[in-house]
């Protein structure tokens, strides 16, 4: 438990700020920045429960602290965007230490300076059950060049960044095995996956300065679920070969109908999916090469109604919006 909240406080705030257009982070009412003629500001939220997006034999403090502040860096990497600040708010339950709540500070401070962001605010309140972190994350992206998913057209290819699965894979051997289990080499790269995500916002600011017409999306809930998103925003069809989709390197020993399960319905891999146009693809995938970030074609976009389909061995069927289920297959995974 928290001792004292002022003085917690005293201790997740940074002595030196990052960002210039900071005017007042932590210690008052609000927290005030400059905004800039230049940019459209984004802003974006997500929370992880205890027991549904995570729980004590999944991630240390640590890992949860870095992974809460991931996923909504991955969100402002999916808008094409640069992360500047954020606020986090914690309920937390008996059982949990300041040290652990401290962890959780470390792991977003970590991962935060890389991109030189600057936590300003935040709530601490207690929780009755579990322990329930929401994370806030600004940024900001040169006007009028935002990514969304609506802007799919008909005769655009359909591309990935990175390989897929790995982290679904990694979150199977942790609920087999826990945390503490003596893991080979390779398994360690897929817990970590899982654990410690990191963001595409390189990627994401490939694209965004492109000035190409690319539709984007991050993949949090599993490629079929973001497909689907894309189409459905931009009301065409999307076909996917489930062969050009790039597996992780360190999935590929486990049966084939795993692999599958991974790379379409695992999700939390936080990689970008997206469609642009076979010229500009022509284009941006040089500097993609040049920067060592893997940028793979695995499909096309046709007319349609807000679809997707996969071939695979020669056969056509649709893929739907379905999500892997984490802690309770086929029931509740933390959204309503
Ligand atoms: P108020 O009563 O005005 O809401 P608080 O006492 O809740 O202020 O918080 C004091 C300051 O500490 C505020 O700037 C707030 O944003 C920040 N803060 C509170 N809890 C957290 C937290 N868990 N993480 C980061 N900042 C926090
Ligand atoms: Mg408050």
């Amino acid at each position: 438990m928290i001792r004292d909240e002022f003085e917690f406080i005293n201790k997740i705030k940074s002595k030196e700020t990052q960002q210039p257009s900071l005017i007042k982070g932590i210690g008052d009412d609000a927290a005030v920045f400059k905004s800039s003629h230049m940019f459209d500001e984004l802003i974006c939220m997500d929370t992880m429960v205890e027991g549904v997006h995570f729980t004590k034999q999944t991630m240390t403090p640590f890992m949860l602290g870095f992974k809460a502040l991931a996923v909504n860096i991955s969100d402002i990497a999916a808008m094409g965007g640069i992360p500047t600040y954020y606020l986090v708010s914690i309920a937390v339950p008996k059982g949990w230490t300041e040290e652990e709540l401290l962890e959780i500070y470390a792991g977003m401070s970590k991962l935060g300076k890389q991109y030189s962001m600057d936590l300003i605010g935040g709530d601490t309140v207690s929780s009755p059950g579990g322990l329930i972190i929401t994370v806030t994350v600004c940024g900001k992206i040169e006007k009028g060049t935002s990514l969304y998913r609506h802007q799919a057209s008909s005769g655009d290819i359909i591309f990935v960044v990175g390989q897929l699965g790995a982290s679904a894979a990694g979150l199977e051997l942790l609920l087999k095995h826990g945390l503490t289990h003596n893991y080979s080499s390779t398994e360690k790269l897929l817990l970590e996956a899982h654990q410690l995500p990191m963001p595409q916002v390189a990627a994401g600011r490939l694209f965004a300065t492109s000035g190409e017409k690319i539709s984007l999306n991050d993949i949090s809930d599993g490629l079929a679920s973001e497909a689907n998103e894309i189409a459905e925003a931009s009301n065409v069809d999307l076909l996917i070969e489930f062969e050009k989709i790039p597996r992780s390197d360190y999935i590929k020993d486990f049966p084939l109908d795993e692999q599958r399960r991974w790379c379409l319905f695992g999700g939390e891999d936080y990689l970008l999916v997206g469609t642009m146009s076979q010229a500009a693809f022509q284009k941006i995938s040089e500097t993609f090469r040049e920067k060592a970030i893997m940028l793979t074609i695995i499909g096309e976009v046709t007319i349609g109604s807000g679809d997707v389909y996969i071939t695979e061995n020669n056969k056509k069927k649709k893929l739907l919006k379905q999500g892997f289920n984490h802690f309770n297959k086929g029931e509740d995974n933390g959204k309503i």
